[in-house]
């Protein structure tokens, strides 16, 4: 594995660099300090930093260039997202870049392409995803939200959960059950693109353990979906989920947030006096940063590894499973570590402070600290929990040739 960055990779660099400085200059940055917490409105700083992507034509670097793709190399996509990652840039709708997009431009007809297709890339639409159920989660192929022909439309009954942003997404692409009793259970299910604004959808509020609104259940009482919106063939919608699964490896590792907060906490450590030297200077606490510091240290020259290889198409589930494993494990001790760093100052919640005017006690920055802590718990859960990451790995270990 050669890590030295060619010639031509690091004009990249110094051309990335630049356009982030002209338009997320650091006056627009979170100036608590933390990645974790983004306000829940979109900001005009937001905006601004949305439209120079689009002007740029680098608001969809990963889709193909027909489609607004930059053609950039793993390399480079890698860089992007490094240094976005490092500059803490607001982020383009994950949902409809991310995973609905590549899916659309791969699966989509040519009119779903023109329709959905340009919102996303132009930064006009939010989507979000409804896959879960109350009882279908790890196991999705026993969701039953029920999705009824009728005519030229679908008739959607059932209940979604734990869809992330449903309260702000405009559409939601959703797995429904098309054919009922089908064995095995996966073969019966088909993805449709549902309007959120349709009649017969509720939206309701899930308070997380930092009390942030991010997920809702949607439940779904006679909401008719015209059959256009159907992505795929019907009952072969479990192909285009596990698709969606399988995308983009590289960055569930959260390898550049966890250097910006382990760059933080050490920034803070060394600040911070006791009797007889820094925090960061005690035995005790230095001991605990190093230990992370190795790990990270780590995961990223496995980050860097699976990028190697990503170019010759070769990642293989266990690298990723591992990825996503030891990046939220390592995420989440540094926001344990930042908890203990900060104490007292990081115990309050933010919104308990618009209560009055009188302000934080201590540091500003430390404030968002237990509540980022709390809710980095539920990346254990997000996009396949950790269990069944270590079942991936198990799997990968004892069944050689499965991963
Ligand atoms: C913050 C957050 C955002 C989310 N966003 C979305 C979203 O936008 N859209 C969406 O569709 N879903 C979303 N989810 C749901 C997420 O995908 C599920 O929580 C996840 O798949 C687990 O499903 P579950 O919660 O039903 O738990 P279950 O699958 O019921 O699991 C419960 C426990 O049992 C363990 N377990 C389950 N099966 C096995 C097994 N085979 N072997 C060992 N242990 C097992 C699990 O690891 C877990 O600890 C989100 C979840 C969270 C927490």
């Amino acid at each position: 594995m050669n890590l030295a960055l060619s010639d031509e990779d690091q004009a990249f660099l110094q051309q990335i660099r630049a356009f982030i400085d002209r338009n997320w200059p650091p006056s627009a940055r979170n100036p608590r300090g933390s990645a974790s917490e983004r306000p829940e409105q979109t900001g005009p700083e937001e905006i601004a930093w949305f439209h120079a992507l689009v002007a740029r034509g680098w608001s969809v670097p990963g889709w193909p260039v027909a489609q607004g793709g930059t053609g950039w190399t793993p390399v480079q996509r890698y860089l992007w997202d490094r240094e976005t990652a490092y500059a803490e840039t607001p982020r383009m709708d994950v949902f409809g870049v991310n995973l609905l997009g590549p899916l659309l431009c791969a699966r989509g007809s040519a009119e779903q392409q023109d329709r959905f297709l340009p919102p996303i890339r132009e930064a006009r639409v939010r989507w979000c995803q409804g896959f879960s159920e109350p009882g279908a989660g790890s196991d999705l192929t026993s969701l039953v939200t029920r999705a009824a022909r009728r005519g030229d439309s679908y008739l959607v009954n059932g209940c979604k959960t734990w869809v992330s942003d449903a309260h702000r997404a405009d559409w939601m692409f959703c797995l429904v059950r098309t054919a009922a009793g089908s064995a095995p259970p996966q073969e019966g299910i088909s993805l449709l693109l549902i309007d959120m604004t349709t009649s017969g959808i509720e939206v309701t509020p899930i308070r997380m353990l930092g009390d942030q609104h991010g997920v809702s259940t949607v439940t779904l009482t006679d909401v008719r979906v015209p059959v256009a919106n159907l992505l795929g063939r019907e009952n072969e919608g479990w192909d285009c989920a596990e698709a969606l699964l399988d995308l983009e490896p590289v960055g569930v590792a959260r390898v550049a947030q966890s250097q910006v907060e382990l760059g933080r906490l050490k920034a803070f450590a060394e600040a911070c006096m006791e009797e007889g030297g820094s925090l960061l200077e005690s035995p005790e606490f230095s001991r605990k940063v190093a230990e992370v510091e190795v790990e990270l240290a780590g995961l990223e020259a496995l980050e860097l590894r699976v990028l190697s290889r990503a170019a010759a198409d070769d990642v293989t589930e266990r690298q990723a499973a591992v990825l996503k494993l030891r990046g939220t494990e390592v995420g989440q001790r540094i926001s344990e570590l930042l908890v203990e760093a900060f104490g007292y100052y990081g115990v309050p919640f933010p919104d308990a402070l618009l209560i009055d005017n009188e302000g934080a006690i201590g540091h500003d920055y430390a404030l968002p600290a237990l509540q980022a802590m709390l809710s980095s718990r539920s990346w254990s859960l997000s996009g396949g929990t950790s269990e069944i990451q270590k079942n991936r790995i198990a799997r990968a270990l004892l069944e050689p040739g499965q991963g």
